[in-house]
């Protein structure tokens, strides 16, 4: 990365034109970042740095000469900048713009320039690099001790900040290193600033950019000071206080250091354990935001009925952190519910929210000084919009509240109108923004440029009847200003007050004294009019910005109706049904009361995989609390969507929604965890048992009676035996200690025996049938355990080759008393799993005493042999369900091959084999 001045300009410092000499200053101060540098209409860089420019914007290198030699420059043209920036900031640099601070008409010599902002992914805060229906944040951890080591001793704890530096939220909390892990999950910040002590292992998940501050911003006494700018200070912890004042510093560092940020005008205080909690493998997991696999949808996706960014921001961050509080919970239901009943109320509403602007932004703008009068002008139509939702929902009790906080800032909305015109242009300084009428001075100054210009406009008239000059015309140029042309052939008929001002050709132009001097005086009244507009305008938006907080008050009422009604949307169009909160229900650590009910959903469906499925087939879920389900049955049977569906069920009741399903019943649950499929594994660049232990201890040691637990396969990583043991350890102690509600998918079919021993355990499984010759999956969950044979049955149905099925059952009923036919339950008890079957028939067919029902050993057929190999090489770990089955097709269609050469063909299955959840 080139950053800061290019070393050889450096190198030759003393012999650099002034602005070079200018340019290279500017760089060093700031060596973190590409410095664009403004040269006329464009943003330049230069020498080593024009080249990397130039690389990532794909912009072509210029050569230059100057008195002192030879350098590359490149040039970013001013007015299609953000498109440039953008490349550079997903690059992950940060962009200094040095800006023309001064006239450059007015300056003697060289124009001064300062760095005006500094762009980072994390602190953007143009409309044009921003997503609009989602914030970008910029997040902070840091120690209590800040810069000084000592004081850290024996105060582990963690502050995490964040900021979305274009709205001004801002938020803090304290917690140890996996609670930082967790919070820096659900934040998913752009860029991350460390405090000195933070050791890099506790910030390791987050995958976003490093920035690297000063040391002294994280002293307690520094950031306490920073901090007392935006807050009490004393409300925080000492972590909380660091982080939280050592990134609003870096915020305030970004918008050009000069002050606080006005617009951040709280820094709220939370704790993340008073909402549902998702770490960061059941964010990914349940693909609440991000999908990994298959559709591209996520759950997000599916919901988002909203219609403003201000809506989708806030559903996102409700999605992101659902409620745990029975009573808010319901409150949203009510209002959800509210909405989904009146169609009309929904549907005006939403029409009206069309209209409305992304009001924390456009505050934000407002507040830094950088919104133009289009800017204000959405503000008052954004504004103008409030009503008409207000009296939408006026007779709408469960919408009282938030009725309430819907004021539509009359006073704010008749100034701006008053001010500004209704179409107003992009450029504040050239005049035309402010209406005639608002300003008397103003509207004074205007009809003096305005009966200028009609005397001008009747002078042609007038000089024509005076000399007799029929063809005489007058003129403007931008040069030579304006002026009264006569052609040669008529020239001796000019009076003598005419001053010649230019020759051409057929003609001359001339002026009057009096012409000359009412030009003077237009161009100076427009002028002047062009300053003062600028300035009404400039104080104008000082005035707005002072009301900030009511803007922002409005703003989030305005994101609440939006996602509200938007989850009414969701709800009608997707046939979704209010949750019943179980009453007594709670998840803050108090009396669970009634909390025991559990989980009751009849008829649920996966949200997501509905929405694609065109059959997809409704399943019940009935799990008292502490039940553990588990649940078996063939891969692609639908055992994982299963458990997300009744997870997300949770999760979107817990955000105010309501739940695909026909009927509902829900607790207040206080954490889901997850630890499913394989496929996650994978996205996260780690296929290895040791993650899936790490994520199954994390289960372990934190899952409560109120917690919610799916887990996919657990064990698969390692030798049949200790997978199966580690399962069966982890099935008992959520069942024994954590009391944890738990779905639980396994191929380790003899762990069904568990439910004879354990009250709250119980069996339920996905079976697979054969239509048209086609195995077809029911996802239909049923009671008790799939037969043990399931794997061995779906080959059959699949269509393995006879022979092949009965060696294979052969083989299990084999493992089955190998391994002591621990009980008379028979089927239900002992399972080879299905991986080990195909081992054995890989590697033991030849050697065991019941060769294969037809002649001729398989193993001796290359074809056989070879497609066994391919079968054992298979990564499953590596393999999507959709490879599988295409593996699964080709394995097939050689064993077909192979069978008509030697009628007793062996063949896979790829559906079947251990391969696992996914
Ligand atoms: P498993 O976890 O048992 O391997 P999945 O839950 O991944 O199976 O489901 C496999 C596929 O089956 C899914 O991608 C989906 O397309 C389909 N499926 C799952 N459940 C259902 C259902 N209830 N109705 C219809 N299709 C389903």
């Amino acid at each position: 990365m080139v950053t800061g001045a290019p070393a050889t300009m450096l190198d030759r410092r003393e012999e650099l034109t002034p602005m070079l000499a200018q340019y290279v200053d500017v760089a060093e101060r700031y060596d973190d970042a590409v410095v664009l540098f403004r040269v006329g209409d464009f943003y330049k860089a230069f020498c080593e740095a024009a080249d990397e420019v130039a690389r990532i914007c794909e912009l072509t290198r210029i050569e230059r000469e100057d008195s002192t030699g030879t350098y590359t420059a490149c040039g970013i043209p001013v007015d299609n900048a953000p498109k440039y920036l953008k490349r550079l900031l997903d690059a992950e640099y940060r962009v200094a713009v040095a800006d023309q601070v001064e006239d450059p008409e007015e300056a003697s010599g060289l124009v001064e320039r300062a760095v005006t902002q500094v762009l980072t992914p994390g602190t953007v805060v143009e409309e044009e690099l921003l997503a609009a229906g989602s914030n970008t944040y910029v997040a902070c951890v840091a120690t209590a001790a800040g810069g000084s080591e000592k004081e850290s001793e024996g105060n582990p704890a963690y502050g995490v900040a964040h900021v979305d530096v274009s709205t001004g939220e801002c938020a803090v909390t304290a917690g140890d290193a996996a609670a930082v892990d967790e919070e820096l999950a659900r934040i998913g910040p752009a860029e991350l600033l460390c405090g000195p002590g933070v050791d890099p292992a506790v910030v390791d998940g987050a995958d976003c950019m490093r920035t690297e501050r000063d040391p002294e911003t994280f002293e307690p006494d520094a950031a306490r000071a920073v901090l007392d700018r935006y807050a009490e200070s004393e409300r925080f912890d000492a972590a909380e206080r660091v982080a939280a004042g050592a990134l609003l510093s870096y915020a305030e560092y970004t918008q050009g250091d000069d002050g606080p940020l006005e617009y951040v005008r709280r820094v709220r205080r939370y704790d993340p354990r008073r909402s549902l909690r998702l770490d960061a493998t059941a964010l990914r997991g349940l693909e609440l935001f991000e999908n990994h696999v298959g559709s591209g949808r996520t759950l997000f996706d599916t919901i988002d009925e909203t219609r403003s960014a201000l809506g989708r921001r806030r559903l996102r961050a409700w999605l992101r952190r659902p409620l745990v509080d029975r009573e808010a919970i319901e409150a949203r239901h009510d209002a959800v519910a509210a909405f989904a009943e009146r169609t009309l109320v929904r549907e005006d509403v939403r029409e009206a929210l069309s209209a409305a602007y992304d009001l924390e932004r456009l505050a934000g703008r407002i507040s830094r000084g950088r919104a133009d009068a289009r800017d204000l002008r959405s503000l008052h139509d954004t504004l103008a919009a409030v009503p008409a939702i207000r009296d939408a929902v006026a007779d709408v009790e469960a919408l009282a509240e938030v009725r309430a906080d819907l004021d539509p800032l009359d006073d704010l909305r008749e100034l701006i109108d008053a001010a500004v015109v209704e179409e107003p242009p992009q450029e504040i300084t050239d005049g035309g923004v402010i209406r005639a009428g608002y300003d008397d001075e103003l509207d004074e100054v205007r009809s003096t440029a305005r009966e200028g210009r009609e005397w001008i406009a009747n002078l042609e008239e007038r000089e024509r009847e005076r000399t007799g000059i029929d063809n005489l015309e007058v003129g403007y140029t931008q040069v030579h200003g304006y002026f009264i042309e006569v052609t040669n052939g008529q020239l001796d008929r000019v009076p003598d007050d005419y001053t010649r001002r230019q020759t051409l050709k057929n003609s001359e132009r001339f002026y009057t004294p009096e012409l000359k001097r009412r030009e003077d005086e237009i161009l100076g009244a427009e002028e002047r009019a062009d300053a003062m507009e600028y300035e009404l305008f400039a104080d104008l938006r000082d005035r707005v910005a002072e009301e900030s907080d009511r803007i922002g008050a409005l703003a989030d009422a305005v994101a609440r109706v939006d996602a509200l009604s938007a989850l009414a949307t969701a709800a009608v169009e997707r046939d979704y049904v209010r949750p019943e909160i179980v009453a007594g229900a709670d998840a803050t650590g108090g009396d669970t009361g009634d909390n025991d009910d559990g989980i009751h959903l009849k008829r649920s469906r996966h949200p997501v995989v509905e929405e694609t499925e065109p059959e997809f087939v409704p399943n019940d879920a009935d799990l008292p609390r502490g039940t553990v389900a588990l649940i078996t049955g063939p891969n692609m049977s639908g055992k994982s969507t299963y458990m997300r569906q009744v997870a997300l069920a949770v999760v979107l009741s817990q955000a105010g929604s309501f739940v695909p399903a026909e009927t509902a019943r829900l607790p207040v649950v206080d954490r889901v965890f997850t630890r499913v499929g394989a496929s996650d594994d994978i996205a996260g660049g780690e296929s290895t048992f040791m993650r899936e232990m790490r994520e199954l201890t994390d289960v372990l040691h934190d899952a409560t009676g109120d917690s919610l637990v799916l887990l996919d396969e657990v064990g698969r990583g390692t030798s049949t035996t200790d997978g199966r043991a580690i399962a069966r350890a982890a099935v008992e102690f959520l069942h024994d200690e954590a009391g944890a509600t738990t779905l639980f998918a396994t191929h380790y079919h003899e762990l069904t025996d568990l439910a004879d021993e354990h009250d709250r355990v119980v069996n339920r499984h996905f079976a697979a049938t054969e239509r048209d010759g086609e195995v077809t999956f029911l996802h239909r969950i049923r009671e008790g355990a799939a037969s043990s044979s399931y794997g061995v049955e779906v080959a059959d149905l699949a269509g393995v080759p006879d022979s092949v099925v009965a060696r294979a059952h052969d083989l299990v009923a084999a493992d089955r008393s190998d391994a002591g036919d621990r009980s008379a339950a028979g089927d239900d008890t002992v399972e080879a799993t299905p991986q080990r079957t195909l081992d054995e028939i890989a590697t033991n067919g030849h050697d065991t005493s019941s060769p294969p029902a037809a002649s001729g050993s398989p193993r001796h057929d290359p074809a056989v042999a070879g497609l066994l190999t391919d079968l054992r090489d298979l990564s499953l770990a590596e393999t999507t369900p959709l490879e599988a089955l295409n593996s699964l097709h080709e394995f097939q269609r050689r064993a077909e091959e192979a069978g008509d050469v030697n009628r007793d063909g062996y063949d896979d299955d790829g559906a079947v084999p251990g391969g696992g959840g996914q």
